[in-house]
């Protein structure tokens, strides 16, 4: 069967999104899957937290876009997180300029992708957190977008601007596309405000929300700095628990049984 091809996407920055697709990739590896981790950020930071040294790469998913090369030649494995990775590095930049002259430009990524998701079970896409032509291939080339939210006054504003873009590119160009669902990431259960933003979650999009938080952990935000998921770093950390958690609950989640 051909992968679960899944965007970790929010227009916020800074809310858990490389963080949720590297440790989710590596704890999908050790519950058995075959993963590919897409890093579409020019930031490259789901590449560096994966092991990969940025600074050598000269083909990777901008090489990919410009249809100067194909997928399975780029392809680089992160040792430590078991899975392997389409790296980006700062040359993406310049492929969104490069791109924008080119025919069938949304459609570049999903093109690309059907050459290897018969060899995976889940493809995650790590997108930038700004709406460019790189996003929109990721949204393109999904079934699914995964949503890391921070539960604060102004997060739900963010993921109602995604749901708005979430209904453009379905009108356009990829009808299918749906919320799987709102992963809470940063999470402190105390507090008040939290706990208000849940209830919105509930009441807005019921069954669309994770059981399982993440809560803020110093062991997850270590793990990149040594180029590992939090997985190999410190696999009794609370976080890479939580994050064996959601894997557990991903794979249960309707829609994505393997
Ligand atoms: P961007 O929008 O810039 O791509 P992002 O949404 O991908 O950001 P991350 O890079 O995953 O967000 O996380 C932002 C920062 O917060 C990083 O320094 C990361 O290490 C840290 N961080 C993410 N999740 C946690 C967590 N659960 N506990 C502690 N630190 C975290
Ligand atoms: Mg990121």
């Amino acid at each position: 069967m051909s992968a679960h091809i899944i965007a970790v996407a929010n227009q916020k920055g800074g809310v858990g999104k490389t963080t949720t697709v590297v440790n989710l990739a590596a704890s999908l590896v050790h519950k058995g899957k075959r993963v590919l981790v897409v890093d579409l950020d020019p930031q490259g930071n789901a590449t560096t937290g994966s092991g990969i040294n940025k600074g050598n790469i000269s083909q990777g998913v901008y090489t990919v876009l410009l249809g100067e090369t194909e997928v399975a030649e780029c392809l680089q494995h992160s040792k430590h997180g078991g899975y392997d990775v389409l790296p980006a590095n700062r040359a993406l930049a310049g492929a969104e300029v490069e791109l924008v002259q080119e025919l069938a430009r949304e459609m570049r990524l999903k093109n690309a992708l059907a050459a290897v998701a018969d060899n995976y079970d889940y493809i995650l896409i790590d997108c930038p957190p700004t709406l460019t032509l790189l996003t929109i291939n990721g949204l393109v080339a999904a079934e699914h977008i995964m949503v890391p939210m921070v539960c604060e006054y102004y997060a739900l504003e963010g993921i109602s601007d995604l749901v708005a873009t979430l209904r453009k590119i379905r009108q356009a160009v990829n009808p299918k596309l749906d919320i799987l669902g709102i992963v809470r990431t940063l999470y402190d259960a105390r507090s008040l405000l939290a706990q208000q933003v849940d209830e919105q979650l509930e009441k807005y999009f019921p069954r669309k929300v994770f059981a399982t938080t993440i809560p803020r952990n110093i062991r997850l935000a270590e793990a990149p700095s040594h180029g590992m998921p939090a997985l190999a770093y410190d696999p009794k950390a609370r976080g890479t628990l939580a994050y064996l958690d959601l894997a557990d609950e991903l794979l249960a989640w309707p829609g994505t049984r393997s």
